[in-house]
């Protein structure tokens, strides 16, 4: 069974000054340990993609499964604790909390999750330590270098250990080199079994993905494997 299935799926937007197709009837299946890159134009529909298949929003057409679960059939809270329980999200200017600290960061899906206080910082910090920043776990967010920061984010989105890590321009605010080393870590935890799709409109990005999906006008223009490139060498 696919981690993702999506059948014909749409999203048309409904304005004043008419409708938006953002999405049209996109049919994909993404198998679980699968590293993909979704690429495409401004405006082609890529960040619809993402909101429909995180759960962050609800198609106007069409069918999601997630991890089996017909998205469809759950309501607003559920569709929050599938979220919170099976996705990891990452961006592009790591959404951190600038007032807390790392640790603090990392634990705050679990809050959500309603796991305690000992057991959040347990996890906390052996995220952090997986990440390969144990030593700046009090640190805060300013106190940290852009690369550092979406560590934070990366261990922040595994915490709950997802199914799915998604992950919006994760590369868009570092520095070539600093990219490659986060790309190297998204290399190294799809090793381990986690699945991640990565938006980028970056080529030199998307080398590093087994399969790149092209959107174009709310299309999917092209679904290609390819041999990724090792970020680490
Ligand atoms: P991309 O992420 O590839 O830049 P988007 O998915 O953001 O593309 O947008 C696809 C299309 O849907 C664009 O024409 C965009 O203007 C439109 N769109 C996206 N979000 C909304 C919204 N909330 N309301 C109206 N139109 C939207
Ligand atoms: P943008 O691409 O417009 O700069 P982001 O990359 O920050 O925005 O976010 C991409 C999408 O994820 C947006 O549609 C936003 O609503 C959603 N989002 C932003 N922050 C969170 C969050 N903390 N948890 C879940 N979804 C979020």
């Amino acid at each position: 069974m696919p981690l993702i299935e999506a059948h014909e799926l749409s999203r048309v937007y409904d304005l004043d000054s008419g409708r938006v197709t953002a999405l049209d009837r996109v049919s994909l299946a993404i198998e679980t340990g699968d590293l993909v890159a979704v690429m495409g134009p401004s405006g082609s529909g890529k960040s619809t993609f993402m909101n429909l298949i995180g759960c962050l929003d609800r198609p106007t057409g069409g069918h999601y499964r997630l991890d089996g679960v017909a998205v469809e059939t759950l309501s607003s809270d559920g569709l929050a604790e599938l979220r919170n329980r099976k996705l990891g999200f990452v961006f592009q200017q790591f959404n951190l909390l600038p007032r807390v600290d790392a640790c603090a960061n990392v634990e705050l899906p679990m809050v959500y999750a309603g796991i305690d206080g000992r057991t959040r910082k347990a996890r906390a910090l052996a995220a952090l330590n997986r990440v390969g920043l144990a030593d700046r776990a009090h640190h805060r967010p300013m106190q940290l270098s852009g690369g550092q920061q979406q560590r934070v984010a990366i261990a922040r989105a595994l915490v709950n250990q997802p199914r799915l890590l998604l992950a919006d321009e994760p590369t868009g605010a570092l520095d070539s080199r600093t990219a490659l080393e986060i790309l190297g870590l998204f290399q190294d935890l799809n090793r381990e079994g986690v699945t991640v799709v990565i938006v980028t409109h970056d080529a030199e990005v998307a080398r590093h993905a087994h399969r790149v999906i092209r959107f174009r006008d709310g299309h999917l223009l092209s679904d290609e494997r390819q041999e990724a490139a090792d970020a680490r060498t």
